[in-house]
């Protein structure tokens, strides 16, 4: 049997025969000296908002960026508390942080990972009173008032908006997406009768353009979308030192811009990206049917109501770090996300929260394995993972 080695992501191949049109964005950016701004950007950021059904994409720096921004633009204020869940990356958080925010944490539903609706409910009738005046949600312990939610479609699979929707719509609340692992994902609305695409259901939302994300650049970057056209504008001015026109600073923003070097290189890989999903979706076709034979492996679950385009392929194993140490002397490289939920993070031990705080979080933690998901790998490859799973499971 041949034994190869597997790399748990490639971020090498997928430029191999873009090549030519990459080196063309670069000698454009060059000759034409449009480095920030100009032409790039701006086809980038039309193709994006036609990609994911919006009115308006404003392209900045980072995710960080533009979940910050969003934020902020959705009506986000100091002082304030944003909801959102302890299992997600640290940026999530940092976002609400940086918007002069405090992240408070609800448990997420065991079978997708991604926040439960009914909880969420549930601490908001729970912890908070309604103020009279505004309507909003008040936190009773810390006096600050709930101003948003940030329902993190992680791994490249929806939350369930319609739920999410009408909480946020009875408690007024901003929702802004971290849509940062899921370009493309599509979730079937009832309430609007179609499936709709990350990133058009909120208020606003945030992607990166990170590497290594369904859709990566050659560096940093990230985008907001939104149909809000003041939205919008309040980003593009917040990406851009809170200028309205050059010099004319109506606040103080930030240095948020994506280079447009980034932008035609993205726009240049955003034409694969429908491809490169459904070749995502197939390989976890393939996983997850192989897999169901496979004693004290859990596969991931997609609900009916979700196309997802798997950021990330996690299973739950039992015995995670014994098998991750095995298959890694086998030569497969997996991940962790995340092995530490952010509420047992150091950088959050002020916000007081203690093991047992959120119990279906934690008990995934020790269980959750991600196995190599990208375009690039080949159904022998998935098999051969699915094998080596299967052998390190049962020793
Ligand atoms: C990658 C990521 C981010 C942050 O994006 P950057 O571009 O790295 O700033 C935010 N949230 C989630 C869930 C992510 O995976």
């Amino acid at each position: 049997m041949d034994v190869q080695a597997i790399p748990f992501l490639d971020l090498v191949s997928p430029h191999r025969d873009l090549e030519k049109e990459l080196n063309e964005v670069f000698l454009g950016a060059v000759r034409s000296g449009h480095f920030v701004g100009g032409p790039m950007l701006e086809l980038f950021e039309n193709d994006f908002a036609l990609f994911c059904g919006v009115k308006h994409c404003v392209a900045v720096h980072s995710g960080t960026d533009a979940l910050r921004f969003a934020l902020m633009a959705a009506g986000v204020k100091n002082g304030d508390a944003v909801i959102t869940v302890p299992n997600t990356f640290i940026a999530t958080t940092e976002a609400i942080s940086q918007a002069g925010a405090m992240p408070i944490f609800v448990d997420i539903d065991e079978r997708t990972f991604n926040i439960d609706p009914i909880k969420l409910e549930r601490w908001i009738k729970t912890a908070c009173r309604i103020d009279i005046l505004s309507k909003k949600a008040i936190q009773r312990s810390s006096g600050r008032t709930v101003s948003a939610i940030i329902p993190v479609h992680l791994f490249g699979q929806m939350c369930n908006m319609d739920a999410i929707l009408d909480i946020a719509h009875r408690y007024h609340l901003a929702v802004v997406e971290d849509a940062c692992q899921a370009h493309g994902a599509q979730y079937n609305s009832r309430a609007r009768g179609q499936w709709c695409k990350a990133g058009s259901l909120g208020t606003a939302a945030a992607f990166s353009f990170y590497p290594g994300k369904n859709l990566g650049a050659l560096g940093e970057g990230g985008a907001i979308t939104t149909n809000d056209e003041a939205i919008a504008r309040e980003c593009r001015m917040l990406r851009d030192h809170g200028q309205s026109q050059k010099y004319y600073h109506e606040k103080e923003g930030y240095n948020g811009r994506l280079d447009a070097i980034q932008a035609g290189m993205l726009a240049v890989k955003l034409k694969h990206l429908n491809k490169w999903n459904e070749t995502r979706r197939t390989h976890a076709r393939r996983y997850c049917e192989k897999i169901s034979l496979c004693q004290g492996v859990v596969a991931p679950f997609e609900p009916e109501w979700s196309r997802a385009v798997y950021h990330l392929f996690v299973v739950r194993v039992k015995g995670r770090d014994r098998v991750q140490k095995e298959l890694a002397d086998q030569g497969i490289g997996t991940g962790l996300h995340y092995p530490v939920p952010l509420h047992l993070q150091k950088a959050y031990a002020h916000l007081g929260y203690g093991k047992g705080s959120f119990p279906v979080t934690e008990s995934i933690m020790g269980e959750i394995l991600s196995l190599p998901m990208y375009p690039q790998l080949t159904e022998e490859q998935v098999d051969q993972v699915v094998r080596r799973l299967k052998a390190a499971c049962s020793a």
